[in-house]
């Protein structure tokens, strides 16, 4: 271990909760490590996001050594031990050696040593554990040179991991992205070669790896490489076509980044909903790309107000987003745009200074379709002139009205 490793582990701040949790089992005669992501943050001086527990303890001895055990995901080896009201997750040394159709483990069984739960791990840099009682760090594949190098690579053979379970080629390359590592060759060169066992992964899985890429500074090159590897095409064969440095010009915000993968796509709402992602999410979506085309720059206000009130003022900010992405010299467009919104027009008709009864009783009927055909004429009215939206305005407006029917 080179000196600087060993001051990161020596002053790395562990909650007290984890702490307690280490030293009750190592009292109860067990091992206990810390595991995975939060051994990789320590060494890279990041704070790490959560605690993970590995343990030779089995979950029915992790039950007995502590008062309150949530037993959260016992059947893999899983219990959520509470000390002081904070949730600590206990995971059972496992090695799990098969595997069918890449999707999970066919069987978990536990094991007593470390270094065979490190083995059945991703990549190098997550195969790590750290005892932080005795400041032990156990590392028996190399993470830390990884570490150092900047590589992402898997334990042992990249192309066994990945038949094993093909989310593992999605994360090394999000792993890259959000780390801004290069994947070591043989890693990467094991990613086209087991596509058709990343194609039988669930959706959801691949979901989480592909929106933390995304959102990434480095999403560009992270996109490149999912293109570059062929994982894009399996699960989103309508962005192949998409050039990444256009994700790079788009605010990290989910909606616009889809928007901007899938401005091409005549079916963009099915798309997203097909990678899981919320219905408002895809909706949203769907919407920004459906709208894309912007009003001319020497619209009319008028004509401004009716597009805002098409697109909804809502999207116009992540219609335009979408727009300079793309490329498009819209800034001058968009000041006017902002100018009519400051001026908070009546763009619905909500806003209309006569609601619905007000309209009945100046029209003289009672509920009916003309109504509805009397609320929107008064609403074209007033997005040509806003200056008409008072009750004495409307009620002029309507008794000049006739019903079209
Ligand atoms: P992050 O900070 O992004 O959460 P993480 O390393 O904590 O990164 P998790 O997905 O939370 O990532 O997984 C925790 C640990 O479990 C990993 O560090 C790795 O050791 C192991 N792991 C997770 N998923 C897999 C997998 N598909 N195959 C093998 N090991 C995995
Ligand atoms: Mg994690």
């Amino acid at each position: 271990m080179t000196d600087s490793n060993a001051t990161l582990l020596e002053r790395a701040v562990i909650p007290p909760a984890v702490l307690e949790v280490v030293r009750g089992l190592l009292t109860a005669g067990h091992q206990a490590f810390l595991v995975g992501g939060c051994v990789r943050d320590i060494l890279r001086a990041e704070p790490p996001k959560d605690f993970d527990l590995a343990t030779s303890a089995t979950p029915a001895q992790v039950q007995q050594a502590f008062a309150r055990v949530i037993p959260t995901g016992i059947e893999h080896g899983t219990v959520t031990v509470v000390v002081r009201g904070v949730h600590v997750e206990v995971t059972t040394f496992r090695a799990e050696a098969e595997y069918l159709d890449g999707r999970r483990p066919s069987k978990v069984e536990f094991h007593t040593d470390i270094e065979a739960d490190l083995s059945r791990r991703d990549f190098t840099i997550n195969a790590m554990a750290f005892d932080p009682v005795s400041r032990r760090l156990v590392d028996p594949f190399g993470g830390q040179a990884d570490l150092a190098a900047k590589t992402i690579r898997c334990v042992r053979s990249a192309m066994e991991r990945f038949l094993e379970d093909g989310l593992r080629a999605m994360r090394a390359v999000r792993f890259a992205t959000v780390l801004g590592y290069s994947i070591e060759p043989q890693t990467e060169a094991a990613i086209p070669k087991t596509l058709h066992v990343f194609g039988k992964v669930a959706t959801e899985r691949i979901n989480q790896e592909f929106t933390k890429l995304l959102l990434a500074p480095l999403a560009p090159e992270g996109f490149e490489l999912t293109r570059r590897t062929g994982l894009l095409a399996e699960f989103l064969p309508e962005a192949l076509d998409v050039e990444p440095h256009v994700i790079g010009r788009a605010p990290v915000d989910l909606v616009v980044r889809l928007a901007v993968l899938l401005h091409a796509c005549s079916t963009a709402r099915d798309v997203v909903l097909r990678l899981k992602y919320p219905v408002k999410t895809a909706t949203d979506v769907a919407h920004v790309v459906a709208h894309q085309v912007l009003p001319p720059g020497d619209a009319p206000a008028a004509g401004l107000r009716r597009w805002l009130a098409a697109v909804k003022p809502e999207f116009a900010a992540p219609i335009f987003e979408l727009a300079k992405a793309r490329g498009f010299d819209v800034a001058a467009l968009e000041g006017r745009v902002r100018d009519v919104l400051a001026t908070n027009p009546p763009l619905t008709t909500k806003a209309l200074a006569l609601n619905g009864s007000q309209i009945m009783t100046a029209l003289g009927v009672g509920p009916s379709p003309v109504i509805g055909q009397a609320t929107q004429h008064l609403l074209q009215q007033v997005l040509d002139e806003p200056g008409l939206n008072t009750p004495e305005g409307l009620t002029g407006l309507l008794s000049s009205w006739k019903s079209p029917v």
